[in-house]
């Protein structure tokens, strides 16, 4: 069996770097696509033209919808066909940025940029979409033939988006080696098809390491709206390794416990890495991790502002047919709580999801 890896063709990352944007997308192509907010245009608009126009390139913007669902997909393609554009842009969230890749995708293989605006999630560098239907829930996984051309990402402007969102980042980012790590030693496939690697290993494990060293320190940064080597740090673990190591290491379970929370309406409003990070702890209960590496991941959550318990989840009353629904979504066959161990039950699942809650609860 082979081992596979896959991560963007670029990564850029720094202070002022979208002003950059024309140096690094020159040759690759004339017309430029941006698709993104009204309020991420308010944003960053103004950014892009100016580097776009510096380079003599022509551009037109287009109004994200909302939703990465198949009919938005469509009309992304349609629009960007009719206005005869050759490079699709993405900036913004990770909805923003998985409608670019499947747009680009199914017209061909258009190159494509993304820009996250902020550092919420490890959307931007995977070569994977998830769409929704129109009413928030996940239709299906869009695997693209190739990752983005090009990842920018300028930690100015990250420093500046909501601290709750580089937080929700951090959660996500923060299952990334514990994920891999499941997968390596039960030999699970990744998303490039093959085994995890030795280099998404150290990936993932450099990624955890930097969020334990430097996660308190970026987010006091974010609070003073200021781009410091610490955020500089976490921004490139949560973006960039975060984001090649769960593609190229693979998920366990706490990507689907996060996923069967779909299944509590009270947890709806959450960031899906607050609800890894939840999911995180109920893996480690799972694998019987030891007290140490518990009390450091538990910690961490505490301090960040990361959920420890159901109600930090909004989930402010508990009820049992729920958390058993979210139990059992997370070990049907197609769900990755099997990389952790093959014959993991419902129940097993069900009682450490109330185990994180009764230690959370206390504090
Ligand atoms: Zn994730």
């Amino acid at each position: 069996m082979s081992i596979g890896i896959k991560a963007p063709c670029k990564y850029s990352q720094g202070k002022g770097e979208l002003g950059k944007l024309g140096l690094n997308v020159k040759k690759m192509g004339n017309k430029f696509f941006l698709l993104c907010t009204a309020n991420t245009r308010k944003r960053v608009g103004e950014i892009m033209e100016e580097s776009l126009k510096s380079v003599e390139k022509e551009y037109i913007f287009c109004d994200f919808n909302g939703e990465c669902s198949k009919a938005e997909i469509s009309r992304v393609m349609e629009e960007f066909e009719k206005a005869g554009c050759d490079v699709m842009v993405g900036a913004g969230g990770g909805k923003v940025i998985d409608t670019a890749k499947a747009a680009a995708e199914n017209l061909g293989g258009k190159p494509v940029v993304i820009i996250p605006t902020v550092a919420s999630n490890d959307a931007p560098c995977s070569g994977v979409a998830v769409i929704y239907n129109e009413e928030g829930v996940v239709v299906k996984a869009l695997l693209t033939k190739k990752n983005p051309d090009l990842v920018l990402v300028d930690t100015d402007i990250i420093a500046h988006a909501p601290a709750r969102l580089l937080v929700a980042g951090m959660g996500d980012a923060l299952a990334t080696w514990f994920e891999t790590r499941a997968c390596k030693r039960s030999g699970a496939k990744n998303m490039a098809r093959g085994l995890c690697s030795n280099t998404a290993y150290m990936m993932s494990k450099l990624c955890y390491d930097l969020l334990i060293q430097d996660g308190v320190a970026a987010l006091e940064a974010v609070k003073r709206q200021e781009a410091d080597e610490h955020l500089e740090n976490v921004v490139e673990a949560s973006i960039y390794l975060s984001g090649v190591g769960f593609e190229s290491g693979g998920l366990a379970a706490a990507h689907a416990v996060n996923d069967g929370f779909a299944y509590v309406p009270a947890a709806h409003g959450m960031y899906h890495g607050e609800k890894v990070a939840y999911g995180l702890l109920v893996q480690l209960l799972l694998e019987k991790a030891p007290q140490s590496e518990w009390d450091e991941v538990f910690g961490f959550c505490k301090a960040v502002g990361l959920p420890t318990k159901l109600a930090d989840l909004g989930v402010t009353e508990v009820k049992e047919e729920e958390i058993r629904k979210v139990a059992e979504a997370a070990c049907v066959p197609t769900q990755s709580t099997k990389n952790v161990r093959a014959d993991i039950t419902p129940e097993e699942v069900y009682e450490a999801i109330m185990k994180v809650d009764e230690i959370g609860r206390k504090g």
